[in-house]
């Protein structure tokens, strides 16, 4: 059996219970079509299921107060999206002693990230966030849509590195492997896959 315990739970920084109820809620811009919505619910639940994980994806439509948190951090059409997810940690609809429930977040905007023209997202484990960036005609290539929030996803429960960043002995590397930075294909290789299978068994919800 290949050793992936030592790669487990390296990448955190700080501890981070976002996924205590297991849910994650969804929210997008005005226009961001249904199509696309669909394509990001599918295949997060694919994923999910293929490490055998359940997560319950709320979609939220065009809330205000996501739209006035992305507004909040956007100049120039350009989303800071560090200053993004700070405040998407702290924000009152997380915080459990004042009413709030824990939960991770998906936002889907058609704005840049900040100083960066080519990415189309980002994403944090610790802070339990995906910024979808689906600038010009992105959001209709499905094929390239699948791949990135495959890709995102991985980053977002957990897998904070590139598939070509960690070997790992008794895996083969495979350069196909959705978890590179140009997203070569849809599939995810074995070793990424255990990763987070490790990853959730660890805190005891595999
Ligand atoms: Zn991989
Ligand atoms: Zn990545």
């Amino acid at each position: 059996m290949p050793k992936l315990e030592s790669w487990v739970m390296a990448g955190i920084r700080r501890q981070s219970t976002w996924w205590k109820h297991q849910e994650i809620r969804l929210f997008w811009e005005p226009d961001i079509h249904l199509a696309t919505v669909r394509v990001v619910i599918d295949e997060l639940n694919l994923l999910c299921q293929a490490i055998g994980l359940q997560f319950k994806l709320i979609p939220f439509g065009s809330h205000q107060s996501a739209m006035i948190q992305l507004k909040a951090v956007t100049h120039d059409n350009q989303i800071d999206y560090n200053r993004f997810f700070d405040i998407v940690v702290a924000e009152d609809w997380r915080n459990e002693s004042i009413g709030g429930r824990e939960h991770g977040d998906i936002f889907i905007t058609t704005k840049h990230l900040l100083d960066d023209p080519v990415s189309l997202g980002c994403a944090s484990y610790t802070d339990g966030c995906i910024l979808f960036a689906l600038h010009g005609q992105s959001q209709h290539n499905h094929t390239l849509l699948r791949r990135l929030v495959r890709h995102e996803a991985t980053h977002l429960l957990g897998l904070g590195l590139h598939c070509n960043e960690f070997p790992v002995q008794g895996y083969h590397y495979n350069d196909r492997c959705n978890m590179h930075y140009h997203l070569p294909s849809g599939e995810t290789c074995p070793k990424c896959l255990d990763y987070l299978r490790a990853f959730w068994t660890h805190l005891g919800r595999l």
